[in-house]
C-alpha cells in the first residue's frame, strides 16, 4: 500500500547511525535531536513528488518556523499544490460549441475551477483578464472542434507547449455536432497532438479520456 504523506509533515528525531544533513546549514548530524520534513509538490500538474528533507535542531530554531522554511523551499521547486486547487482555462474553439458545458458540468460537481474566457462583449477588459487567467491558471486546455473557424487556438496551444509544457493540454474531437473534419484534417491536427506531447504537454482524443485525467488529478490533490 501507498499513500502520500501530509504536505508539510514536520516530525522531530533522534539519528543514533545514519548521518542527516540539515537543508539550512548543510551540517550533518546525529546523535541529537533534530526533524524531518516532507511536502509535496507538483511538477508541473503532471506528476507529484514528495521530498524528505532534514533540519538541524540550531537552524529549526533559528528558522523559526519550519512552515516558512518549507515553504521558500517549495517555492524554489516546481509548482506547489495549492490548498488542493486547480484551474483549469477552457480554450480553444468557439462559434457555439457545446464542449465548454460539458466539462463545466462535470467540473461544477468537484473543486476544481475553471476559467471561460467567452464572452458577449469582446472588449480589452476581457482581454486582459484573458491573458491574466492563461498565465495564472494551472491547466491551459485548448479544445479543437470541427466549428473551428479560426486558427489562433492551435497557434496558441503550440505557443503553451513549448512556453509552459507542463501546463499545456490539447483535446482534438473528429465530431461537434453536425460537423465532422475531414481526414485529412484530423492529421494535420494529430501531428499538432503529437508535436504538443513531444514538447511535454498532454493531448486527448475525447472529453471523457481528459475527464478521466482530471479526476485522478483531483483524487491525488
Ligand atoms: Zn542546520
Amino acid at each position: 500500500m501507498k499513500r502520500i504523506p501530509k504536505n508539510k509533515d514536520i516530525q522531530q528525531i533522534y539519528p543514533v547511525f545514519f548521518w542527516k544533513r540539515c537543508d539550512s546549514c548543510g551540517k550533518e548530524f546525529r546523535r541529537e535531536y533534530g526533524y524531518k520534513y516532507s511536502y509535496q509538490y507538483y511538477v508541473g500538474y503532471l506528476s507529484v513528488e514528495c521530498y524528505v528533507g532534514y533540519l538541524c535542531a540550531e537552524c529549526y530554531v533559528k528558522n523559526n518556523s519550519v512552515t516558512k522554511f518549507v515553504k521558500n523551499q517549495i517555492d524554489t521547486r516546481s509548482q506547489p499544490i495549492k490548498g488542493g486547487s486547480v484551474k483549469i482555462f477552457l480554450g480553444g474553439t468557439c462559434n457555439g460549441s457545446n464542449w465548454r458545458q460539458t466539462i463545466i458540468s462535470y467540473l461544477d460537481k468537484t473543486k476544481i475551477n475553471y476559467f471561460d474566457p467567452v464572452v458577449s462583449d469582446w472588449n480589452k477588459e476581457a482581454q486582459e483578464r484573458e491573458i491574466q487567467e492563461r498565465k495564472n491558471c494551472d491547466i491551459c486546455l485548448y479544445c479543437i472542434t470541427p466549428k473551428m473557424t479560426g486558427i489562433y487556438s492551435i497557434a496558441e496551444v503550440v505557443d503553451d507547449s513549448n512556453k509552459r509544457p507542463n501546463k499545456t493540454v490539447l483535446i482534438v474531437l473528429d465530431k461537434d455536432e453536425d460537423k465532422e473534419f475531414n481526414q485529412h484534417q484530423l492529421k494535420s491536427l494529430d501531428m499538432v497532438g503529437q508535436m504538443v506531447m513531444q514538447n511535454g504537454g498532454r493531448y486527448f482524443q475525447s472529453i471523457e479520456h481528459f475527464i478521466t485525467y482530471i479526476t485522478n488529478l483531483a483524487e491525488i490533490l
